[in-house]
């Protein structure tokens, strides 16, 4: 992991997280290349002349099945990593502008937007390697069925669908190559309003605990709902330090009044309060750096060339400037959560594989040795146990001829005087 630092500290934040990924995979890689050929190894050894007897070969079996296991789990392991997302979820009461901000950030009308409660289950934006967008339906009783997408108004059918619920979630797979935020590996969520119904317990489980970063929308015409501090309380609850920014949309409707600046400085002190004294997720330096005002129809309008800003209405250029600001510090903060929380897990056991097969080999190293060591001594055992069988078997020998060797003579008398007979 250190060995990585010094390029990742120079890497732009979304890269990081592709370099972490990439370079994860490659170790994963040379992991299970290492396992498959102690697997190999110790499968061998079950067919070697010198392993004899029950105890070694089932040891040699057992053995062969852990490391066997290990292969799947690592492959497994590098499976998930090559999957690994960075996520941000978007919150807030339909119609604040969650797609709208949505489509802003990914340059692109993908989702639809102006549809009120039309839109009762998460739907997500990710990457694709095909050139055309499809999507996916994820609910209860739905196994993944591919559509294709090739309008905005097929999304909005998909997403009207009576099948699906707050717990299901239409997946969008959208090509890598118009949007350069999904190049990153980088997946958006857009969820129903938080003010349709109570499953928000069911949502954080399903769809919540593995985001990187909350984003909440909300309406800087009104000040924040009770349902959007609930919702966000029962994050808190969940998740540790949930990173959480809130999105002032619609700045562009109180920004032109003469109130502008006092329901400015209103709202700062409404979000600070919330995010800093009532859900403990930060303090107040880094609260300031989680609070925006913006305008997602203007910056979606601007990206897609619907309609560009005047240069000389300020108040526009600094909505824009401050949309690019909210964008930078939230990319920054998903992709140092994401390296930090997305592959800990799986890097963890990676490394207890490792050790556990190093001390597997010494083991059997050992077991070798102890082995080879006892033969040794059998040897020299039976050596010596020889060489006194043969001294013996030579004294015996020698017995036998003192004790025989007057009969052989007087025999061998016998003889002589009957031939000469
Ligand atoms: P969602 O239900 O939260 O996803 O809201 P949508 O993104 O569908 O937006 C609802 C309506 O509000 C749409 O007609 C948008 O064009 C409009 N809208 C979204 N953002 C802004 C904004 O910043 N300013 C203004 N004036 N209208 C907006």
């Amino acid at each position: 992991h250190e060995h990585m630092l010094p390029s990742l500290h120079e890497a732009r934040p979304l890269e990081r997280f592709a370099q972490v990924k990439s370079k994860a995979l490659n170790i994963f890689s040379t992991l299970i290349d290492s396992l498959k050929q102690s697997e190999h190894f110790l499968s061998t050894q079950r067919r070697h002349p010198k392993i004899k007897g029950d105890l070694l070969i089932q040891l040699v079996d057992d053995n062969t099945k852990v490391v066997s296991e290990w292969v799947s789990q690592a492959a497994g392991i590098k499976d998930i990593i090559s999957r690994r997302q960075m996520k941000i979820v978007f919150f807030g009461r339909t119609s604040n502008g969650k797609s709208t901000c949505i489509n802003a950030m990914l340059r692109e009308q993908v989702l639809p937007s102006g549809f009120g409660h039309t839109t009762c289950c998460f739907c997500s934006v990710v990457g694709s390697e095909e050139r055309e967008g499809y999507m996916e339906l994820v609910g209860p009783s739905d196994k993944g069925e591919k559509l294709p997408l090739t309008s905005v108004d097929q999304l909005v059918n998909a997403l009207q669908d009576d099948k699906l619920d707050a717990g299901s979630i239409v997946r969008v797979h959208w090509p890598k190559e118009h949007c350069e935020l999904l190049r990153y590996d980088v997946e958006l969520v857009d969820s129903p309003g938080i003010d349709i119904d109570d499953y928000t317990d069911d949502w954080i489980d399903k769809h919540c605990l593995d985001a990187d970063v909350f984003v909440l929308v909300a309406n800087s015409e009104s000040t924040l709902m009770r349902a959007e501090k609930r919702f966000f309380s029962t994050v808190a609850e969940r998740l540790s330090s949930p990173n959480i920014f809130v999105l002032n949309n619609r700045w562009d409707m109180p920004a032109a009044t003469k109130e502008a600046a006092k329901i400015r400085h209103q709202h700062i002190e409404r979000c600070q309060e919330f995010l800093v004294k009532e859900l403990k997720s930060v303090d107040l330096f880094t609260a300031k750096e989680r609070i925006y005002f913006v305008s997602g129809k203007e910056a979606v309008e601007r990206r897609t060339s619907v309609k560009q800003i005047s240069s000389v209405d300020n108040l526009a250029v600094e909505r824009k400037f401050e949309f690019e600001r909210f964008e930078l510090k939230l990319l920054e903060c998903l992709s140092t959560s994401a390296v930090r929380t997305k592959f800990s897990k799986h890097i963890q056991k990676g490394v207890e594989v490792v050790d556990s097969l190093e001390q597997l080999m010494r083991e059997i190293e050992q077991q070798a040795e102890d082995h080879l060591k006892a033969l040794l001594r059998d040897q020299t055992e039976c050596r010596e146990s020889l060489r006194l069988m043969e001294e013996r078997r030579l004294e015996l020998i020698q017995v036998q001829e003192g004790e025989a060797g007057p009969l052989l003579i007087q025999a061998r008398n016998i003889v002589c005087d009957i031939c000469r007979r």
